[in-house]
């Protein structure tokens, strides 16, 4: 489905949206669900006329097994480089957590390019928005007044809200990587969890940080 031009999130895959980015003459995969999610992807991908081969990069927003699973099928599949932030990298290629490889079946995957606050993805910007996981990003467009934050917000049945106390081991960080988001200027914001809100989005988040506060 198309959430703007440019911007799609890929169908039958329910538990965690992964979204598919044009940038310029780039095509990019934003997080990567859970084990066994390629084949959806790749289907999607046919659908608006792309082989897997044209994959140019996979951003993942945060290691957890819901956002990295198909990760290894789909850089397979691709040839695309991996970006995640340096903070998660260990998750991602699995030297961290061997529990998570046994548990969900996870296969780990190097990261080519591990990232922080700040670097430049060609027009999208690096947010470090930690708290979920130490190495939780959002991924930035200024100029498409995009953003796509992962798990440092959600949006079910049509309420934003924090990721879960009991999957986030520092949830001040989170509130403060809420505050961080809601500084910012932008239209669109797409979530690990839920629909994408695609109008004045900023303003909901920052009712929404406030209501934190509180
Ligand atoms: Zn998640």
């Amino acid at each position: 489905m198309e959430v703007v031009p440019g911007l799609h999130w890929v169908e039958r895959i329910w538990d965690t949206k992964v979204y598919l980015l044009f940038e310029g003459d780039r095509l990019i995969i934003v997080d990567a669900a859970t084990p066994g999610r390629a084949g959806a992807v790749w289907r999607h991908l046919d659908s608006l006329g792309y082989p897997p081969g044209a994959v140019d990069e996979i951003w993942i927003t945060h290691g957890d097994v819901d956002h990295m699973g198909s990760v290894a099928a789909l850089k397979g599949g691709s040839g695309a480089q991996v970006v995640a932030h340096r903070a998660d990298v260990s998750l991602v290629d699995g030297s961290a957590n061997r529990a998570v490889r046994s548990v969900f079946r996870y296969q780990p995957t190097l990261v080519d390019r591990p990232v922080e606050d700040g670097d430049d993805l060609g027009g999208w910007q690096v947010v470090h928005t930690p708290g979920h996981t130490p190495g939780s990003v959002s991924f930035y467009h200024p100029e498409r007044k995009v953003i796509l934050v992962g798990d440092a917000l959600n949006h079910r049945r049509h309420r934003l809200g924090a990721p879960p106390p009991m999957f986030t081991p520092d949830m001040a960080q989170a509130h403060a990587s809420i505050d961080r988001i809601a500084a910012l200027d932008f239209e669109i914001c797409c979530f690990g969890h839920g629909p994408p809100l695609t109008n004045d989005a900023a303003q909901r988040v920052r009712a929404f940080a406030k209501s934190l506060s509180l």
